[in-house]
């Protein structure tokens, strides 16, 4: 209920009124729709016609099945000059590789601070705009990974294969538009606390390495609230902790490849 309340004051019912917006609730089927879609919590149907693809299928995967001692270490929404260089810098220091899910219009304006420095790391698609493709049509979700693809492609010089989908909002036409333009759907099996460690800042490397298991793919961000400040600047000891650990940082691609080979072998 507290979801699907938020959601609908968030889309600006709120204005209808406290019995109006629980009656939305109440029959909440009433504000979904193709054409009708909340700001917040909404989704996003395939569509009639799905077409015909390349694969017919994406993976959509939240870790990886392997025994070998592998994570992969992902940062959401950047390029920004506040972090984003901070973050490479400690991770070329310390020589680990980790997965960007970039948001294009941020690449493309920031393009001189991270060109080039992306070389050991792998670059993924977080759109265009860092928009809720949940909420959105084909057309609209096709317009942000496209936008975002072409800047990663100019910029970094590589054509990205995977994407994430802001806040993890996965709906049909991102499935459909995804196999279409060729990429896989990477969400996580493990995010950052920061939440949980505003009090006891040091307390995240600990954490973060006594969750990780071999496969785990682990969200954190180089662009966000002061909250988040905590695995930045604690990012030489989380990557510390996990190599104490026995676990040895990839790029989610390595990852997956690692994987598959193992299995077959
Ligand atoms: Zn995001």
């Amino acid at each position: 209920m507290g979801v699907s309340r938020r959601g609908l004051v968030r889309g600006g019912l709120a204005a209808l009124g406290g019995a109006a917006a629980t009656l939305g609730v109440l029959r909440g089927r009433e504000w979904f729709g193709p054409d009708r879609l909340p700001i917040d919590g909404g989704y996003a149907p395939a569509g009639n016609e799905l077409g015909w693809h390349e694969r017919g299928t994406v993976d959509v995967l939240w870790h990886v099945h392997t025994e070998q001692p592998l994570v992969a270490l992902t940062f959401d929404d950047g390029p920004e000059p506040d972090w984003t260089p901070r973050v490479l810098d400690t991770l070329d220091r310390l020589d680990a590789p980790a997965t960007f899910f970039v948001v294009g219009e941020r690449l493309r304006r920031n393009a001189a601070l991270v060109r080039d420095r992306y070389a050991r790391h792998e670059v993924g698609n977080h759109t265009w705009a860092h928009k809720d493709l949940a909420q959105r049509d084909d057309k609209g979700v096709r317009d942000q990974l496209r936008r975002c693809h072409d800047a990663i492609a100019d910029v970094v010089g590589r054509e990205p294969t995977l994407m994430r989908p802001p806040w993890g909002h996965l709906g049909g036409t991102t499935l459909t538009v995804a196999e279409e333009l060729g990429y896989d759907v990477v969400m996580w099996s493990q995010r950052m606390r920061e939440d949980v460690f505003r009090a006891d800042p040091g307390g995240i490397a600990a954490d973060t390495a006594a969750a990780a298991r071999p496969g785990a793919i682990i969200l954190a961000h180089d662009v966000g609230d002061r909250d988040r400040l905590v695995t930045i600047d604690h990012l030489a000891e989380i990557i510390t902790g996990l190599r104490d650990r026995g676990l040895r940082l990839v790029t989610v691609s390595a990852l997956r490849a690692a994987a598959a080979q193992h299995a077959a072998t």
